[in-house]
């Protein structure tokens, strides 16, 4: 691959394809701007309009890349002789356009009315604790979504296929191998956490908290962060998410009178995204180059922030005087605040409110249970049963109801299939980068002691936000921490830092 791009001039296909890529763009991120409305200001008659604007823009941009000249540009540019950066691009739009092109219209269509068929039938089976509401749309899902895989690969592993919807240069069988490291680790600690001695301060953050001064502390948080404002906002939203491109990417959270430090990891998390959005290249918006990697890649950055900053005892050293500014009421040590918000969960049920052990298997039981469905091995009407089955064996723990089981996630109802996986692989990947830049930079935690984060934030910038997709993802991983992607530093991670709040 030339690493040159000078040398190589800029073919006409080239930059004909480029113009295309913006238009489509263009297309998206207008379609994402809709989408953060709808979840943060519009009203709520504002629905049937609203949907009829998506769905055609969504069909609009599917047309640019597989009935324009797309195809055509691709194969022009096959034999011409181009720079690595332009190759990276080439690869990523093909492998965009191959998985657009060979699924019928029809079927897309069929998805998109399944969805929001099962969307509602959801919604209301959670309502009821009724999973046989959800069951037939669940079925009609995981069908038209074998048959979605069939179409893009009919030779290999459906789920497979489906996965690399989201994590498209990952070999499944990577991912796999990554998760058990992560069982086999996690399920012993956790065993050996409940029956320490060691006693945290679990509720030291006890009481209630007016939601006005917790937003306040968010966005003094996110000012401590360097979160530019000038380009992002912080807005509320049932369900925290980030939105946007380099130029403007927004972020939400949401606030509880009892949970303090919900709002804040939710607000951190959420920065995290906001921060590598906002750390691509300007010059290569509308590009392959100037958007993210793929979601493992961004929730790294997500749990980076959240886990790696946010739930030190070096971050609690900072921000405590503020904590107790805006809460005069709260009175704890910066060490009872870190154990606090680091307590491991005796019997939680629910994924968004888990400790960042107990997440992963979760996000594991989820992940075993969707291959079954999607290899034909596990009837849906039997989910519920083997959802309790593996928490109960993961997890030593018996969900009272379908609610607070398997009817939890919004995931499945959307039929996103290979998903949950890319929660943990970003966890991990998190602790493999700050390893890394903790080596490589040396003092972090005084840092963050101190409110400095630029170091950290530029060696982000470098090592992973200004490459966009100019990697595939191990090449992205090993190029900033000179290793593969990996469970080893997560491993050593958690084993040191829960060793030593549990006293094992
Ligand atoms: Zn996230």
């Amino acid at each position: 691959m030339s690493t040159e791009p000078e040398s190589v001039a800029e073919p006409d296909a080239y930059r004909q394809l480029v113009g295309e890529l913006e238009r489509i763009n263009a297309v998206q991120s207008a379609t994402d701007v809709l989408s953060w409305d709808q979840q943060v200001m519009m009203p709520e008659g504002g629905t049937p309009a609203r949907s009829k604007q998506l769905s055609t823009l969504s069909s609009l941009s599917h047309e640019l890349l597989v009935e324009g000249s797309v195809g055509e540009l691709l194969d022009d540019l096959e034999d011409t002789d181009l720079s690595g950066d332009q190759q990276a691009v080439v690869r990523e739009v093909r492998r965009q356009y191959v998985r657009a092109e060979r699924v019928p219209r029809d079927l897309v269509e069929q998805i998109s009315e399944a969805t929001s068929e099962a969307l509602g039938a959801w919604e209301s089976a959670r309502e009821n604790d009724d999973f046989a509401e959800f069951a037939p749309h669940l079925e009609h899902l995981v069908g038209l979504k074998r048959q979605y895989a069939e179409y893009i690969d009919p030779e290999a592993d459906p789920y497979a296929v489906l996965f690399a919807d989201y994590e498209p240069c990952l070999p499944l069988s990577q991912a796999e191998s990554i998760l058990e490291e992560l069982r086999e680790t996690l399920v012993p600690l956790i065993a050996d956490i409940r029956t320490a001695d060691a006693e945290l301060a679990t509720d030291a953050f006890d009481g209630t908290y007016d939601t006005d001064t917790q937003e306040a502390l968010s966005r003094e948080v996110l000012e401590l962060l360097d979160y530019d404002f000038d380009r992002g906002r912080l807005d509320v939203s049932t369900h925290p998410f980030t939105s946007g491109n380099q130029f403007d990417c927004r972020v939400t959270t949401r606030f509880d009178k009892t949970d303090p430090i919900g709002a804040l990891t939710s607000t951190i998390h959420e920065f995290g995204h906001a921060y590598y959005t906002l750390g691509l290249p300007d010059d290569a918006f509308g590009t392959p180059l100037g958007d993210h990697r793929n979601l493992s890649v961004h929730e790294s950055q997500s749990r980076l922030w959240e886990n790696h900053i946010g739930r030190s005892k070096a971050f609690w050293e900072l921000l405590l005087p503020t904590f107790t500014d805006a809460f005069p009421q709260a009175d704890l040590s910066a060490r009872e605040a870190y154990e606090a918000t680091n307590q491991v969960y005796d019997e939680n049920f629910i994924r968004v409110e888990a400790d960042e052990l107990t997440y992963h298997l979760h996000i594991i039981v989820r992940f075993e249970i969707e291959r079954e469905l999607i290899g034909g091995e596990l009837a849906v009407v039997d989910v519920p049963a083997r959802w309790n089955e593996l928490y109960e064996e993961y997890l030593e723990i018996s969900p009272p109801s379908d609610t607070m089981g398997c009817l939890q996630d919004i995931h499945w109802s959307h039929g996103s299939f290979g998903y949950f996986p890319t929660y943990s692989l970003g966890s991990v990947m998190a602790a493999q980068l700050y390893a890394a830049a903790s080596e490589e930079l040396g003092g972090l935690e005084a840092n963050t002691r101190d409110g400095e984060f630029e170091p950290l934030g530029e060696w982000l910038g470098e090592n992973i936000h200004q490459h966009g997709q100019r990697y595939e993802t191990n090449e992205l991983v090993r190029q900033a921490t000179g290793a593969d992607f990996s469970a080893d530093a997560f491993v050593e991670y958690v084993t040191e830092k829960y060793g030593e709040l549990y006293e094992l």
